[in-house]
């Protein structure tokens, strides 16, 4: 298919196009690639901005019915939603988060809803490209929001948050001793604490268990690209749908103070800078691990462990052979 032709298509918002895309994209196949990079290229420039919302959670914290519960407040404001999922597990299990459609039925059959589960094979490094580039495709699209999903195991957050205007943790109502267990890193990442479950039984606990981290929050560094109150915590219920129209007042004023301060575009500069960095990075092991670099490097490696070269003269003589550096 024409590139300039899916790309018009794309701007048209015409879903199985936009599916088309974002299953190019996933591919791992060489021309695949070359044509999924034409299309970005073509799409470029179309000015339309989407708010790009990561949001992370352990298994169980009620992610899918939150975003359910989310698009839905949304789409019911007349705003087009995407979902996303970014599951680092998938790579290695198969598994995928969000594959289970029945996760999500209301928001699934929603017009104005566009849900993507991650691949079910897909490999490691990968991973951040294909979404970055989805992200992009549902914003030229015409989506408003974008939701990227991401399972807090660690490195994917991190990820994520690269890629999000705002950040949101869920949580669970838990005692004390629970709190310590999340990673002060990921805490520093957020913009919204949510302590999800905040209904029947576990309301009061939830409210303390805000109280708790809202605490943590205020002994953080502040932050430049926050107003006053950020980062904060809040509770919701998902189940319920308590809590969330307020969630979303916070995600849009905080949205809009960063636009005003110019945060929002330096933000996202600064993540274009560090994905093009990060690209680098692995074209460069990439390299390395093909040949004639691969045997050159066994070779060099014999040497260094006969103790005929030292480490840091072999390395500089690949780099200097092989790599121009
Ligand atoms: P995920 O693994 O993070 O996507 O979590 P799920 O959305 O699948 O939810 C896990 C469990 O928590 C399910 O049994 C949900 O019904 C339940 N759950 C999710 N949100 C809430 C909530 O707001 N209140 C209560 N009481 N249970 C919830």
């Amino acid at each position: 298919m024409d590139m300039e032709e899916m790309s018009q298509r794309i701007l048209a918002g015409e879903r199985r196009a936009l599916a088309r895309a974002i299953t190019l994209v996933e591919s791992g196949r060489a021309d695949h690639r070359a044509q999924a990079t034409a299309l970005l290229e073509h799409l470029r420039g179309h000015g339309r901005e989407a708010l790009r919302i990561g949001l992370s959670g352990t298994p169980g914290v009620g992610k899918s019915t939150f975003i359910e519960a989310f698009g839905c407040l949304l789409t019911g404001q007349g705003l087009k939603v995407a979902v996303l999922a970014v599951d680092p597990s998938s790579a290695r299990s198969g598994g995928s988060i969000l594959g289970d459609k029945t996760r999500m039925e209301r928001l699934a059959r929603d017009p104005n809803a566009f849900i993507r589960p991650s691949p079910s094979q897909s490999q490691l490094g990968g991973v951040a490209r294909r979404t970055r580039e989805a992200i992009d495709l549902c914003e030229a699209a015409g989506f408003d929001a974008v939701l990227i999903e991401t399972v807090g195991v660690g490195q994917s957050e991190t990820m994520v948050a690269e890629m999000a205007d705002l950040f949101l943790l869920l949580l669970a109502p838990a005692g004390g001793d629970e709190l310590q267990g999340v990673k002060r890193g990921i805490m520093e990442m957020a913009d919204i604490l949510l302590v999800n479950k905040a209904d029947g039984d576990l309301k009061s606990t939830a409210i303390r268990t805000c109280a708790d981290y809202a605490g943590a929050l205020r002994l953080l560094r502040k932050r430049p690209q926050d107003p006053q109150g950020f980062p904060k915590a809040m509770t919701v219920s998902a189940v319920e749908q308590s809590g969330l129209e307020q969630a979303w007042g916070e995600m849009q004023a905080l949205a809009d103070w960063r636009r005003e301060h110019g945060h929002f575009t330096q933000r996202r500069a600064a993540q274009a800078r560090y994905w093009f960095e990060a690209e680098v990075r692995e074209a460069i092991l990439a390299r390395l691990k093909r040949e004639p670099v691969k045997g050159a490097m066994t070779a060099l490696a014999g040497q260094v462990e006969d103790g005929h070269l030292s480490p840091a003269a072999a390395a500089d003589q690949l780099m200097r052979e092989y790599l121009m550096m």
